[in-house]
């Protein structure tokens, strides 16, 4: 393959991308080498403002001195320490300041290396903890359309994005789907959560007559649903989610892989809406991005079902990965929750929204907006096609904004944003005019 010439990369062959379409990427690749704060820098010495976060997760922003340094003195003293019946201090002090934050009843940390991990873990957990009560035919999982729980069977499988599926074949039976909770016929251009939808929470309803409850174990959803788009859950909805899961004893899952650690300016977005669930997924800003780390936060009654009922000295739940509370992965965690703390980036996060939201609402009546939706730092500025070629537009604001020294994410026909929590007023200023600004000139 005929590949360029990079400072840095001079073979781009062996590097198989993920969610990437590899020919097209080695033809124009773009790298980026070094990153600080809001910035990354391109091999070519661009310098672009990160208006996502890296992918949602670098919440801290980038290379934050005191996350390297506690990642740097722990690959010294301790590079690494199975979980697997042996203890390293680090995990525990880290699963201990994480229930601290967790909504009250989340107390027991399961860590896994990724969101994926963390969405298999989970659903694993609703079917072990049935089943160690004696309710081992609850096997059904309903997630919902347009979620994404990451790659992992289960998680794919409850998760509610055609495309990602159709290579894969059937993936796991008994998987159902809620509606998505998109509409724009009635919620186009809401400021924050919707007013209108609660009522799409009763589908679940209905579906429990289909399958009767007795046999659903979980529900899995999204907060914020981010990947596909910045859906924002209407005013109730989850409330009145969390309310049919409760009377029917079907475990709620919350995938707060990017709603976690401040992303709408609290905790966790559970605290945001008053919801608790049953298991919460976390990832992403656990690190700020730094190294790779997953988890499912549990809440205790599923914890003592777990342990309590295997028989004295046997394994409780058959589940864990080589690296679970990994020595570095532990010591980012620590010191990114203590940046996030001590900095007060979640307050941080809840004062600059106003801001943030008015900026995004600023691109309005601009060609090309169909909506905007936002929430925390969270946006999704969806785009219709482009009149001339009839091609999705997203992808060409994209490219342009970079060129600007923006950088955005575009999914499908929407650009979403997600900065790292310590954006100042005047970033967020410039990320929103460098897309309108591009817009225009589209
Ligand atoms: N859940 C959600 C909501 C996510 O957005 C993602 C990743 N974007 C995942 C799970 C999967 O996380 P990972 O890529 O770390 O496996």
């Amino acid at each position: 393959m005929d590949t360029p010439l990079m400072h840095g990369a001079n073979n781009l062959d062996s590097h198989w991308m993920p969610f990437t379409p590899n020919r097209d990427f080695k033809k124009h690749a773009q790298f980026v080498s070094s990153a600080s704060g809001m910035y990354y820098y391109t091999t070519n010495g661009h310098r672009l403002l990160d208006g996502i976060a890296g992918l949602w997760c670098v919440n801290a922003g980038h290379s934050h001195p005191k996350i390297v340094e506690a990642i740097q003195k722990q690959a010294a003293q301790l590079d690494f320490a199975s979980s697997f019946g042996l203890g390293h201090p680090l995990a525990f002090d880290y699963a201990n300041r994480l229930t601290s934050i967790a909504p009250e009843g989340l107390d027991h940390v399961f860590f896994t290396n990724s969101g994926s991990e963390a969405a298999d873990t989970a659903l694993k957990m609703a079917l072990a903890y049935h089943h160690a009560r004696g309710e081992g035919q609850r096997m059904r999982i309903i997630g919902r359309q347009r979620g994404y729980h990451g790659v992992g069977f289960g998680g794919l499988s409850a998760a509610g994005m055609g495309p990602h599926k159709k290579q894969f074949g059937m993936l796991l039976p008994g998987a159902a789907h809620m509606p998505h909770t998109h509409d724009p016929a009635r919620n186009a251009f809401s400021r924050g959560q919707p007013q209108h939808g609660a009522e799409i929470a009763d589908a679940l309803e209905q579906m429990l007559q289909t399958y009767d409850p007795s046999t659903v174990a979980a529900v899995i959803v999204e907060p914020v649903a981010g990947s596909t788009g910045v859906l924002v859950p209407p005013i109730g909805y989850l409330e009145r989610l969390r309310e049919i899961c409760s009377h029917n004893g079907i475990l709620l899952i919350l995938d707060e892989v990017v709603t976690g650690f401040g992303r709408l300016g609290r905790p966790f977005a559970a605290d945001r809406f008053g919801v608790t669930p049953d298991l919460l997924m976390i990832a992403k800003g656990m690190t700020s991005g730094a190294v790779p780390m997953g988890g499912v936060i549990a809440s205790g009654n599923i914890y003592e079902t777990l342990t309590s009922s295997a028989a004295p000295g046997a394994v409780e739940f058959a589940h864990g990965y080589t690296y679970s509370g990994h020595p570095l992965a532990a010591a980012a965690g620590l010191a990114a929750l203590d940046v996030y703390l001590s900095e007060g980036l979640f307050e941080h996060a809840a004062a600059v929204e106003p801001v943030w939201q008015d900026c995004a609402h600023r691109l309005r009546g601009l060609p090309g907006v169909v909506d905007i939706r936002n929430l925390g730092l969270l946006a999704g500025i969806e785009l219709g096609a482009d009149v001339a070629s009839g091609k999705l537009l997203a992808k060409k604001v994209h490219d342009f904004c970079f060129e600007k020294g923006v950088l955005v994410r575009p999914v499908a026909n929407t650009i979403v944003l997600s900065p790292p929590l310590i954006v100042s007023q005047a970033e967020i200023e410039t990320i929103f005019e460098t897309i309108a600004g591009v817009l225009k000139e589209l």
